[in-house]
């Protein structure tokens, strides 16, 4: 388990000093795919590199499993980062070595015997669907299997925890979900804990199971995904989950209807197999009021099914508050967006 308290980091230069983390602490799970979302300059960078001291906190304490990773020096500090792999944007690969001698390096590093490094990056080829690449160099592989390089590096090792920074942000969107794959794989099949930092909701979606949301230095929320996709807390969380569920109505349908006396307009989110349920037929049914569908909308929020719906409900007060206490008590979060009684 990572177990971070109170870190911060401040970049001091003869320009000035920046505040990149503010007071942050966050528990991450053994075995979890965390993601950490922000706008660009949000400090995300900073908090991964703080995470295997590639960058020092300003203060505060990283605990892995228990131990206080900014306390380190020296060959416990070079011990413990073997425990921790990480990947980059631009995959950070040595152009001049094959894809095998790539892989081989951080065994070679670690001091392994020659004789263990072959069948080990053989093992790792195969992991990552590279069995054929060994003798290339990375200029003739695509993004994708550079990307798949740079996992079975960072893997070599067996590390506990795999940090990806931006780590799919230079693929094309087809590539991307099958990188997404062969992480979900690896978490699932090695019990790996992953932590995602990125800027694109499309990521936390596909793949994580926890997410932290980050802004000007600041985690201003952070849970499992599907509470954090259901009950969005900060603007900035409300925006980054429009952008993978767009769920705004135009203004002028809006104002239009504003004018309609006896309904009010509500957004439903369902998760899981409620999303197959026929709520609105029952809610009709149920609590005579009329329901007109102005937008929904159903995708997958990693395994799980997440849909929305807006309804504008047409109804006596008595019957839109019975309407409500149906949603409710069938476990439904529901909002109302505007109120046109
Ligand atoms: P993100 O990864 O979310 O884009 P960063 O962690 O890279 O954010 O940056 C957070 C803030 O720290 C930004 O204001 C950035 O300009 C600043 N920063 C990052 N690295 C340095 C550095 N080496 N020196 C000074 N300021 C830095």
């Amino acid at each position: 388990m990572i177990k971070i308290e109170h870190l911060s980091k401040t970049y001091t230069s003869h320009k000035g000093n920046v505040v990149a983390l503010e007071d942050i602490s966050l528990e991450i799970a053994q075995g979890a795919i965390y993601g950490i979302i922000g706008l660009s300059g949000a400090g995300k960078s900073t908090l991964v590199r703080c995470l295997n001291r590639l960058e020092e906190p300003t203060g505060g304490q990283i605990l892995i499993d228990g131990q206080d990773i900014t306390k380190l020096s020296g060959k416990a500090l070079r011990e413990t980062r073997q425990t921790i792999g990480m990947i980059f944007q631009h995959f950070h690969l040595l152009q001049s070595r094959t894809v095998g001698e790539n892989i081989a390096f951080p065994l070679e590093i670690a001091g392994y015997k020659k004789n263990k490094i072959k069948p080990r990056v053989e093992e790792l080829l195969q992991l990552v669907g590279l069995a054929d690449k060994a003798d290339a160099y990375p200029s003739q592989l695509s993004g994708g299997q550079k990307q798949r390089v740079g996992i079975a590096r960072a893997l070599a090792t067996r590390p506990k925890v795999l940090l990806c920074d931006e780590a799919t942000s230079a693929l094309d969107p087809q590539t991307t979900v099958s990188i997404l794959n062969l992480l979900r794989d690896i978490n699932q099949q090695f019990g790996l804990t992953i932590v995602i930092i990125t800027h694109e909701m499309k990521v936390i979606k596909e793949i994580c199971s926890d997410v932290a949301v980050i802004d000007a230095s600041k985690i201003v929320e952070n849970g499992p995904v599907e509470q954090v996709f259901i009950q969005p807390q900060s603007a900035i969380a409300k925006e980054f989950i429009s952008s993978v569920f767009p769920n705004e109505l135009p203004g002028d349908l809006l104002r239009e209807l504003a004018t309609h006396a006896d309904s009010e307009i509500i957004r439903i989110h369902f998760l899981g197999s409620r999303a197959s349920d026929p709520i609105i037929a029952d809610l009709m049914k149920d609590c005579q009021v009329r329901a007109n569908i102005l937008y929904g909308s159903i995708d997958h929020l990693r395994s799980t099914l997440f849909g929305t719906l807006t309804l504008e409900l047409q109804g006596s007060k008595e019957q839109l508050a019975k309407a409500h206490t149906y949603l409710d008590e069938r476990g439904l979060k529901m909002e109302v967006i505007q109120n046109g009684i």
